[in-house]
């Protein structure tokens, strides 16, 4: 039985603006208001986990225990099957300092063509969600879109690595569509379905 989430009010544990702001969009039909963990001056945990769910949890213990508030935080990225699932975790340092995706895309190609011709293209976007409780209990949910790796970019609707991957069953990359369509099928919709049927809707 997963514990259910019943305030009005959730701190979203991230310090992007971004995610908040979608994080709250999402979660809009059931009338909670995000408080982003940023505004409330709460410290960045240092993410240090092995997987996107152990960073997502760390993100949200750490601005439940801080907060003492229900928190709910986001980890997600690229992953490509033939690099062993890299950039994964670290999707985001890949981008460098400067946060600059097209160093982030062009690494990803440049180690795809050292395997040759033929290597595998598949990959997948993985979004990690992580509702923690001020007792330290969390409830975490991962979802998923596959699709491939396609070269050179295409598109500037979307961010990060967008540009380079084509979901499967779509001709467009997720930067050349629209961003409703995108939302539709992505891996942070897929988790929030996942997120919302455990936590949000039952009468328990
Ligand atoms: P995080 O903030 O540590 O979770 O890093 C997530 C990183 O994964 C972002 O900086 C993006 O580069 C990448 N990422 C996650 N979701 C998406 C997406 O929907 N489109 C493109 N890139 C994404």
């Amino acid at each position: 039985m997963h514990r259910q989430f019943s305030g009005s009010r959730l701190i979203v544990a991230s310090h992007n603006q971004g995610k908040v702001r979608e994080i709250g969009e999402l979660l809009d039909d059931f009338g909670v208001e995000p408080v982003s963990a940023g505004e409330l001056g709460l410290p960045e945990p240092v993410e240090d986990g092995d997987s996107f769910i152990a960073n997502a949890k760390i993100k949200a213990l750490a601005a439940a225990t801080k907060s003492g508030e229900v928190a709910l935080s986001d980890d997600s990225g690229f992953a490509v099957e033939a690099l062993n699932g890299d950039p994964g975790i670290y999707s985001a340092r890949w981008a460098g300092p400067t946060k600059d995706f097209s160093i982030a895309m062009a690494a990803v190609n440049e180690k795809l063509q050292e395997l040759g011709p033929n290597a595998n293209k598949r990959s997948a976007f993985i979004c990690a969600l992580c509702l923690a409780w001020p007792d330290g209990h969390t409830e975490c949910f991962e979802g998923r879109v596959e699709g491939s790796f396609t070269w050179p970019p295409r598109g500037d609707k979307g961010f990060g690595y967008d540009p380079v991957f084509i979901p499967e069953g779509s001709t467009l990359t997720f930067a050349e569509m629209d961003p409703t369509d995108k939302h539709a099928i992505s891996h942070r919709a897929d988790a929030f379905r996942q997120l919302i049927d455990a936590c949000f809707k039952s009468d328990q």
